[in-house]
């Protein structure tokens, strides 16, 4: 039980947690006259495209002390989520691995 604002690593304890997001994306540029993609006119710049597409996602929480990765998946990053839920979500992913 966890009765403060802290949220430790139920392997070693540690305080030193990160919250990571993975993200991956499709970018799509059309085929014209010049450079790929309609706003591109002389050479194919990354962030001038027609159209992105989310491919996938993953959220973990890793401990920093001892490597210890925990998914999750928040949605929502509001100020309702508090520090008792994130233990509680990384407490079931540690559940989960056992
Ligand atoms: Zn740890």
């Amino acid at each position: 039980m966890h009765h403060n604002n802290r949220v430790v690593c139920p392997v070693c304890n540690a305080e030193n947690l990160e919250l990571k997001y993975q993200a991956a994306y499709e970018y799509s540029y059309k085929i014209d006259a010049n450079a790929p993609g309609v706003h591109n006119t002389k050479e194919l710049l990354p962030y001038m495209y027609d159209s992105r597409e989310q491919m996938g996602a993953k959220q973990y929480i890793e401990c920093q002390s001892c490597g210890t990765n925990y998914p999750v998946y928040f949605d929502k990053w509001t100020k309702g989520i508090t520090s008792h839920m994130i233990q509680e979500a990384v407490d079931s992913a540690y559940m989960a691995q056992q």
